[in-house]
Order: structure tokens, then C-alpha cells, then sequence
């Protein structure tokens, strides 16, 4: 494909989001067992970025947690089947987490390059707290080679997201089932393709999917003094924010998602959602983990990312769905 070099840069972007994520771990943040499996050089992160860190990924777990929830009968106490499709996965450790918790859905789907599912195939297979998690015993196949991983509940597929054939390819050979209520992650990961890329992966998935939620997390105006400067400092690793211009704003977001097959849509900047969205119990203990002065930094950082929320609700499971 084009692009090769910034296709290296852009998956290298991976290893600095898990080196993140573990130095929250260590400094009691959040949770999560695994992640010190897939960093090979940790590394103490500075307040803001791991502030930022817990915002992300506390947003995000509640999402996917209510996602999990939807649709529960109080009178059989049942939910119905769900699936997760996580597009540019990276080394995220969300279904394992999720397994060893006992909470994990019917499946639970990851792609993103080759070069970076092999990898992640090779420490699956590599570590026995994962593999074990995986129920290798009752079946499934994992080709660390090909960076490919099918188990019944969950499934790590090689394939580029630009084109949507191969995607479609890889999801039909595990047998993805576009009715069962869906939950497709993205982190981080739409906004390093061009827009008309991004736009047709959103358009194909609205159109599929009828009962699904589409959760974004990513950059967003580029244009102030400081968006200028954030994309300076991406962008000179070799990786462009090619899909920014497309989506610059919340509002854009939003469009982007209505244009593009989903009924429903809403997008919130990282300062808002933090401020009125997170269990504030959670926030003050948080915030009492390390000493913290860059206030002015922090919410400028924090007003350049937002998460933007799709939804297709033809079984009306999503009525309430949202931050609380
Ligand atoms: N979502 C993970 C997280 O937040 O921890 C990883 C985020 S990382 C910043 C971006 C990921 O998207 C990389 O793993 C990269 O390889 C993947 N990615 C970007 N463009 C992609 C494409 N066209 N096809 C497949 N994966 C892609």
C-alpha cells in the first residue's frame, strides 16, 4: 500500500499508549493485570499524561461496561448476546480483563496491522496468564506467523482498515454476526487515516450494523495555537493526523457519524467529560495519587480530545445509553 513509512510510525503510536497505560497501573490509577505483559520498557509518565490516561480509559470502561449491561431482563435476569469489535486494537488488554473478570461477551473481536497482530500473538502465546484465559484446551487456533487468533470468544485478525474488503474477508471467516447488538471501539485509531477512509469504514459499519454502539476516543481541533502545536509533536514522529481536517470539531464528529448510516450520535470534549461525567468519588482519589500543578496545560490538553458516540438502536436497547 502507500504510505508504508507512516504506516511504521503509525503503528509504533501502539507501544507509546501501553507504556502509558502501564504507568498508570503502577501508580494505582485503574486496574489492569495484564498490560505489564505487552511493554517492554516501562517507563514513570508524567501527571498529566497519566491524568489523561485515567480519564480515557475510565470514560471508555464505562461505556463498554453499560454496553455490556444493555438490554438486561430483571425478570429472567438475562442480556442477550453482544459482540465487540475493536478496530486498531493495538496491545490493548480490555478482553482479557474482561475474562478474568467473568464479564466477557459472546466475542470479541481486535484487528489492526499484521506486523502489530503478530506481535501481539506472539506474547499471547508466549505468557501463560494470557493464553490461559484463552481456553486453547477447548479448541481455537493460534498462528502467532500470520498474527492471527480465533477462539470462540475472542478473535485477533490481521487487516488493514482501509480496505474493506479485506475486513470484511477476515470478519466472515470467524464468523461475524452483524445482528447481535455490537460495541466497536476506537481508540486512537481513525484519526491517523484520511477521511475518506475513515468515513467509508464508519459508512460500512453504520449500514451493517443495526444494533450497535460506536465509541470513538480521539485529537480534535487542530487549528488553535495549541492543536497546532500537538499535531507539531505527532507529526514529527512520522506520523500525520491524516483524518484531522475531516473531523476537526465535535460537531463534525457528529455529522460525520448521521451522514454516515447511524441514527443517533454525540461527541464531548475530554474537559467536559472529566468535569461532569466521571464518579467523582473515583476522581478525588485519583487525584490524590501524585502532586499535580498544570492546570492551564491540563485543560488545554484536555480540550483537544473528545469521544464521540454512535448508535443503532432497532431493538431499542440504547434508550439511556450514554455518560451518566
Ligand atoms: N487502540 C489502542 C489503544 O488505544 O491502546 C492502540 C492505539 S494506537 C495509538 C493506534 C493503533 O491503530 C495502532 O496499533 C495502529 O497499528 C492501528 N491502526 C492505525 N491505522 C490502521 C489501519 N489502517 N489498519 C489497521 N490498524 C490500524
Amino acid at each position: 500500500t502507500v504510505l508504508k513509512g507512516s504506516d511504521a510510525a503509525v503503528q509504533n503510536t501502539n507501544d507509546d499508549a501501553q507504556i502509558s497505560k502501564l504507568s498508570c497501573v503502577r501508580l494505582g490509577y485503574f486496574k489492569d493485570d495484564f498490560i505489564q505483559y505487552f511493554v517492554r520498557r516501562a517507563s514513570r509518565r508524567s501527571p498529566l499524561i497519566n491524568r489523561g490516561y485515567y480519564s480515557r480509559i475510565t470514560a471508555l470502561r464505562h461505556l463498554l461496561y453499560q454496553f455490556l449491561a444493555a438490554g438486561h431482563d430483571p425478570a429472567t435476569g438475562s442480556t442477550p448476546p453482544k459482540q465487540v469489535l475493536s478496530l486498531g486494537a493495538g496491545f490493548d488488554t480490555t478482553w482479557f480483563q474482561l475474562q478474568s473478570e467473568g464479564i466477557a461477551p459472546a466475542r470479541y473481536i481486535e484487528v489492526d496491522f499484521a506486523e502489530v497482530t503478530h506481535k501481539k500473538a506472539n506474547i499471547i502465546g508466549s505468557k501463560e496468564p494470557l493464553y490461559k484465559l484463552l481456553g486453547l484446551d477447548k479448541g481455537g487456533e493460534i498462528d502467532a506467523e500470520s498474527g492471527r487468533i480465533v477462539t470462540d470468544q475472542y478473535c485477533l485478525l490481521p487487516a488493514d482498515l482501509r480496505d474493506l474488503k479485506a475486513l470484511e474477508a477476515a470478519l466472515t471467516s470467524v464468523g461475524f454476526q452483524p445482528e447481535l447488538p455490537t460495541f466497536i471501539l476506537s481508540e486512537c485509531v481513525l484519526v491517523y487515516m484520511r477521511s475518506q477512509d475513515s468515513d467509508a469504514l464508519v459508512h460500512w459499519l453504520g449500514r451493517r450494523l443495526p444494533t450497535a454502539v460506536f465509541v470513538l476516543y480521539e485529537q480534535i481541533k487542530p487549528d488553535d495555537a495549541f492543536g497546532q502545536q500537538m499535531l507539531m509533536n505527532i507529526e514529527s514522529r512520522g506520523c500525520p493526523l491524516l483524518g484531522i481536517r475531516g473531523t476537526p470539531s465535535l460537531e463534525s464528529h457528529v455529522a460525520r457519524f448521521r451522514n454516515n448510516g447511524w441514527q443517533r450520535a454525540e461527541a464531548k470534549d475530554m474537559n467536559t467529560i472529566y468535569r461532569d461525567h466521571l464518579d467523582p468519588q473515583d476522581k478525588r482519589r485519583a487525584e490524590r495519587l501524585e502532586i499535580f500543578d498544570e492546570f492551564e496545560e491540563w485543560h488545554l490538553i484536555q480540550e483537544h480530545y473528545c469521544i464521540a458516540t454512535a448508535i443503532n438502536d432497532t431493538q431499542g436497547i440504547f434508550r439511556n445509553y450514554g455518560l451518566p
